[in-house]
């Protein structure tokens, strides 16, 4: 068997398209523009890389993209001043502070600081906490993403047995919660499934991952994920971006596992540019929360 692949690019075209038609129908209603704030601190290049791929998917939706970027020995205070001045700002919609920080920065206290209703990334306790009892205003960008690209090629998780490598605050965990819920904005089919979270200290973990009808691997080490740990007929889903000397590469160790799963996403293209579209579609919440316009559970 040679698995389908789910292209995360043209699946993401395909959601920036329909946020492009709902950010300008905000637009002519509220005469204001969704406003995406982002927050570099240092040199790191990846970051960069980042945060330059965010402006450039909001200028094609219509989202106004402002980049503020500070010197890598910024303090702590520093940035708590300039998050606070971001909260105060009626022009801006959604924050977004570029992770990782400098050592020497409490991300923490910076992160918890970000107004509830502009946290776009979903770190924030308070959107945390709603989620985690179903009744989420943000969604987390890549868990979200990750349904996204089952939901559109019509893959269902619910009653199936679902298993998670990593427990991370902003992948495994929050996608737990969502695979695991009772409901989910994009329907049944993306919900309700029987979730297994494992990490690196789970013992004999391919005695559980070939139990997965669905698999996502979200660990940050390269090609982990060898095709005899996966199930004949499984949909695997990687999360995982690693720079090598071969370039990117995935979690998964695609070739191979491409042969034994039904359904694969490949990395670059896979769940990527759908974690920077789901951004956009939090911004666009932000707004009409700020606004109270439209304002819908996602
Ligand atoms: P993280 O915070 O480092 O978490 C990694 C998780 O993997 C931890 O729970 C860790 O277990 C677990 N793990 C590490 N080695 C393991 C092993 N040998 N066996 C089983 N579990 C193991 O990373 P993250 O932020 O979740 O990111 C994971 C990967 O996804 C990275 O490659 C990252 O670059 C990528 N990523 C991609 C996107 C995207 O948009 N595609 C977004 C975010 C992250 P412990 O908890 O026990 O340490």
């Amino acid at each position: 068997m040679t698995a389908t692949l789910l292209d995360g690019r043209a699946t993401a075209q395909q959601i920036q398209t329909e946020i492009k038609d709902k950010v300008a129908a905000f637009t002519d209603a509220t005469g204001t523009t969704p406003t995406l704030a982002a927050v570099l601190v240092g040199e790191d290049p990846a970051s960069a890389v980042y945060v330059r791929n965010k402006e450039r998917a909001c200028r094609k939706v219509g989202i106004n993209s402002q980049l503020h970027r500070l010197n890598s020995d910024t303090t702590t205070s520093q940035l708590v001043d300039l998050v606070q001045q971001l909260n105060e700002d009626p022009a801006v919609s959604g924050i977004l502070v570029q992770l990782p920080l400098p050592g020497q920065i409490d991300d923490l206290q910076v992160l918890d600081l970000i107004d509830p209703i502009k946290d776009v990334d979903a770190f924030h306790p308070t959107n945390v906490g709603l989620l985690s009892q179903g009744r989420p205003q943000f969604l987390p960008c890549t868990p979200h993403g990750v349904l996204q690209v089952l939901h559109r090629y019509d893959i269902s998780i619910s009653g199936k047995t679902s298993v998670i490598i990593g427990r991370s605050d902003i992948v495994g965990k929050p996608l737990a919660m969502l695979m695991g819920a009772k409901d989910s904005h994009l329907g049944p089919d993306l919900c309700n499934s029987t979730v297994t979270v494992c990490h690196s200290r789970t013992p004999d973990l391919p005695s559980i991952t070939k139990q997965a009808d669905v698999l996502v691997a979200a660990i940050g080490r390269p090609k982990y994920v060898t095709a005899d740990m996966v199930k004949p007929g499984a949909v695997v889903v990687d999360v995982g971006i690693n720079r090598t000397d071969d370039g990117l590469v995935g979690d998964v160790d695609f070739e191979p596992v491409r042969e034994v799963a039904s359904h694969i996403t490949p990395v670059p293209g896979g769940v990527g540019p759908l974690t920077v579209t789901m951004l956009l579609e939090n911004t666009l919440t932000a707004a009409r929360l700020q606004k109270q316009v439209g304002v819908a559970s996602p």
